[in-house]
């Protein structure tokens, strides 16, 4: 027992031991919040005032919830199998399997993603004839989305006639689109679990007995139904009700777009009788600059719930600012950063690159490729949204449940069968008119019904063909091992030939036989192996997938996805206004503040080193912007920096230039900055081109293409190229040696 306790500080051990019913644990990033979560499982574990099958846990992410399973394993021999950890939708989906009858859902139910959500979505909108441009899907998805977040039905949406009249028809539509495929949305996850507990007395006895523990880490990004669930679970002021044990930080509340909901704090005390608020304040991770840093740039939000965080580490190394002049430099800097702690002996999955929108992933990714530094990146585009991989679980999905409209969407004509838009479209009518779904009006034409065309016209047969085909998967699979459906879904779909022919296709070919070590592993892993099973994994699982893998690398992702994570070393790029804030946030109320969250949030995932940078012009959605520094860094103290800046005269072509083996490298002085290199390195293999030299982020001026921006260049010596975005022609890559290029 007292191993378990010895490392805890005075309020952390009161937080684990607590005995009181429930607990709101509230304290900044860094304070051990996550660690006396799980420390608390395994002392009432340990000390027999529970037992796993007692304890409900949630996560934020499965990787989370799959760490915090692996730590309790490792601190006491335990059935930790027994225990339910797991994020909200993973928890309500076990709930939703184990009892889909009575939530009036297909034993088969597939889950839609977001991705999957919207094109459903958009069949709605075509079907009803509505206009994208008049009511975007995403406007529509996002109003389905909230109104469930807000444990609202379409029939109970409250309408003020005009647009809401339309939105709530379409979510009704969407309904009935979803109850007749058997598929559910994330939102739909929870609003179903919870009417289905507040309906059923037994199911909800039968929870609220089994579960005496309910802890909730990031207790500050729970939604409204979040909360009412908790709420229906734990039964408070019932017979038989659960201790409550949340912890949390207002400072990292991140998901209000989402409807996250810090107010569910003061409701949890009021509810739950919490008698008393543990507040951790030692925080364990950062080094004292940068949590001085972090401290100080949340100062600046108003209506804190205020807390005080101390460091005893030492104060450490300064944050580091560095000023560039494009992206392209910034990620030189960056790479050249990783390279160096790299080579001081930092493994390079304890660095992350962070980053605020998606978007900027792109350019970091491909001067980590060049650089051949190995990196992963979170969310994104991930592995089970790949295309191939989506074509390969849409068969399967057809398997399992062939009513599912979107699936067979995706790949009745793919690979290419010959059915063409207008017999689908004449497929989609049939299925309209007998109210059917899209499968079963195959199944009529396979048949030989004449419902859209004979089977001997061409597409009849198309369409018979196709059905024959998934018929024969389900046969064929009957009984066989998961990775082994898997594997003949993959060549009898005709997948595999399709990519083999396909002049790209070798890395989907891959990604292809990834999902059957996907499905192998999941086979080791879990105890329901079914493919339904496996297909609910690769719903809830989505991007977490990618980030596991046996090679060191760079970690790559949102401040979003970054939450509750550390590592030694953090990059922050893009700090512009704009950006990060981002400039979306304007519009909204409490825009500005979230901003502010997310960059604490990011500053304080580091440990030892943080770096700030921006670029004074950045390529970003096809254009060249110049940018203003974010006003996040006027917000620290200056005392705390360290100003890094460009010397602007192409260090990124010094690099290069360097590294071309002796002709080159002889003829430079090695007193010459790099404008000058670039110029001798120019002069030695190329004729023509101006003595003066090029850098990163220089005017050029070309004969044909006009003017333009040097972004970036690549090779060296006679095969170095530049890469240039001229005002008029676009971003080109031009051969430096032939491009007479003139600067400006
Ligand atoms: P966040 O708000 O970012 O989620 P958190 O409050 O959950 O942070 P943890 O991740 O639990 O913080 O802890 C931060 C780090 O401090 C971890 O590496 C953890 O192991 C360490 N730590 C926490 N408490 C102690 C302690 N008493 N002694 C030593 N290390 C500790
Ligand atoms: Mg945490």
């Amino acid at each position: 027992m007292t191993a378990l306790l010895t490392d805890l500080n005075p309020e952390q051990l009161e937080a684990v031991t607590w005995s009181h019913q429930s607990a709101l644990v509230l304290a900044g990033a860094g304070s051990g919040k996550t660690r006396v979560l799980t420390t608390r499982i395994a002392y009432l574990l340990q000390s027999g005032r529970t037992r796993p099958q007692n304890i409900l846990a949630v996560t934020f992410t499965n990787k989370a919830a799959r760490e915090m399973v692996a730590r309790i394993g490792a601190m006491l021999p335990v059935n930790t199998r027994a225990m339910w950890v797991g994020t909200f939708h993973g928890l309500c989906h076990r709930v939703l399997r184990a009892h889909h009858e009575d939530a009036g859902l297909p034993q088969a139910f597939q889950i839609l993603d977001m991705a999957d959500q919207l094109a459903v979505i958009k069949r709605v909108l075509k079907e009803r004839s509505l206009d994208e441009k008049m009511l975007p899907p995403r406007q529509l998805q996002w109003f389905i989305n909230n109104a469930k977040e807000e444990g609202l039905r379409a029939s109970q949406v409250d309408v003020h006639g005009g647009f809401n009249q339309t939105l709530a028809e379409c979510y009704q539509a969407y309904e009935i689109v979803s109850m007749r495929e058997g598929t559910v949305d994330f939102a739909e996850l929870l609003l179903r679990c919870y009417e289905l507990l507040s309906r059923n007395e037994i199911l909800r006895d039968h929870y609220r007995s089994r579960f005496e523990h309910i802890l909730v880490d990031e207790f500050q990004d729970t939604n409204r139904l979040q909360y009412k669930w908790i709420k229906l679970l734990a039964g408070p002021g019932s017979q038989q009700h659960a201790a409550i044990f949340a912890v949390g930080d207002d400072d990292q509340s991140i998901y209000a777009f989402r409807g996250a909901h810090v107010g569910n704090m003061r409701d949890l005390e009021k509810d739950f009788s919490v008698p008393k608020i543990i507040r951790l304040e030692q925080n364990y991770r950062s080094h004292g600059n940068i949590l001085d840093a972090a401290n100080a740039l949340i100062e600046h939000n108003k209506g804190r719930l205020g807390k005080n965080l101390w460091t005893a580490a030492g104060k450490g190394e300064p944050v580091r600012v560095y000023h560039a002049a494009t992206d392209m430099d910034e990620t030189s800097f960056i790479i050249d950063e990783i390279k160096a702690l790299h080579a001081d002996g930092l493994a390079l999955s304890d660095i992350a690159l962070l980053y605020r929108s998606n978007a900027q992933s792109r350019v970091l990714e491909h001067g980590l490729f060049n650089a051949s530094v190995s990196y992963r990146v979170y969310g994104g585009m991930r592995f089970f949204d790949r295309q191939e991989v989506k074509h390969a679980l849409a068969y399967l999905r057809l398997i399992a449940l062939p009513d599912d409209d979107n699936a067979l969407l995706r790949i009745i004509n793919f690979p290419p069968r010959g059915i063409g838009a207008r017999t689908l479209e004449q497929l989609q009518d049939q299925a309209a008119m007998l109210g059917t779904s899209l499968w079963q009006a195959a199944f009529k034409v396979y048949e030989g019904g004449k419902a859209v065309a004979t089977r001997n016209s061409q597409p009849g047969r198309g369409i018979a063909g196709f059905v024959s085909l998934v018929l024969s998967m389900q046969q064929d699979g009957e009984g066989l091992p998961l990775p082994e459906i898997i594997r003949r879904v993959i060549d009898q779909s005709g997948l595999a030939a399709h990519y083999q022919a396909e002049r790209e296709g070798g890395e989907r070919l891959e990604n292809l036989k990834e999902l059957i070590n996907a499905a192998t592993s999941f086979v080791h892993e879990s105890e329901d192996d079914s493919l339904t099973a496996f297909l609910a994994h690769a719903s809830l699982e989505g991007g977490e997938h990618q980030a596991e893998g046996y090679q060191d690398a760079v970690q790559l992702m949102t401040v979003h996805a970054a939450k509750g994570l550390e590592f030694h070393s953090v990059f922050i790029s893009g700090l512009e206004e704009g950006l990060f804030p981002h400039e979306n946030s304007r519009n909204e109320p409490d825009g500005l503040e979230e901003e502010r969250r997310l960059m604490y949030v990011a500053m304080t995932r580091a440990r030892q080193r943080l770096y700030l940078s921006y670029a004074e012009s950045r390529m970003l959605h096809g254009q060249v912007r110049v940018n203003i520094p974010s006003r996040f860094i006027d917000e620290i103290p200056q005392d705390l920096l360290k100003r890094l800046r460009s010397d602007f005269s192409g260090r990124s072509f010094r690099q290069g230039v360097s590294g071309t083996g002796q002709t080159v490298a002889s003829t430079i002085n090695s007193s010459q900055k790099g404008r000058s290199t670039m110029a001798a390195a120019v002069g030695m293999t190329s004729s023509g081109l101006n003595s003066a030299g090029f850098h990163v982020g220089q005017q050029v001026s070309h004969a044909k293409f006009g003017t333009g921006i040097i972004l970036n260049y690549e090779g060296s010596g006679t095969d170095m190229r530049i890469q240039v975005n001229f005002h008029q022609a676009g971003t080109k890559w031009l051969s430096l040696a032939y491009a007479k290029l003139e600067p400006l």
